[in-house]
């Protein structure tokens, strides 16, 4: 199945409404290797996302409708991936260029013990270091 196509039902099974700008983003997430960054997604889409002000509104509402995650960058700042891409994975940050990139980690605890009254909605677990072309 096409990327666009996948987009299509990811957002219609969320109800979702189908626009020009969440198909571009969701399929080009769909399509990227690592967590993108609002300027990179906006780049991603090229012409089809709109301007970057549309590409943030709608990187906002597809994280708090659950379609993609939102990922902790260096200094806060904030990258998406896909929702469904991957459980149990941690990301590994650059400190000096900001890129991020999804790393296997199995022993991730989905539900960790916890102090009492606490509820659990994730777990992130991001470990900080220099990507190749930093070191
Ligand atoms: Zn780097
Ligand atoms: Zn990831």
């Amino acid at each position: 199945m096409e990327p666009e196509e996948q987009a299509r039902k990811l957002l219609k099974a969320k109800g979702l409404r189908v626009t020009g700008t969440r198909l571009a983003l969701v399929s080009a997430l769909m399509r990227a290797p690592e967590p993108a960054s609002l300027e990179t997604a906006h780049k991603l889409c090229g012409h089809f996302g709109g301007d970057q002000a549309t590409v943030y509104r709608n990187l906002q509402a597809l994280t708090a409708a659950g379609v993609l995650r939102a990922v902790k960058g260096v200094g806060r700042r904030e990258m998406f991936e896909l929702a469904a891409h991957r459980h149990g994975h941690a990301h590994l940050a650059c400190t000096k260029c900001g890129r991020v990139e999804c790393m296997e980690m199995n022993d991730l605890p989905a539900r960790p013990a916890r102090p009492a009254g606490w509820s659990i909605s994730d777990v992130s677990v991001t470990v900080w270091g220099l990507c190749p072309a930093c070191r």
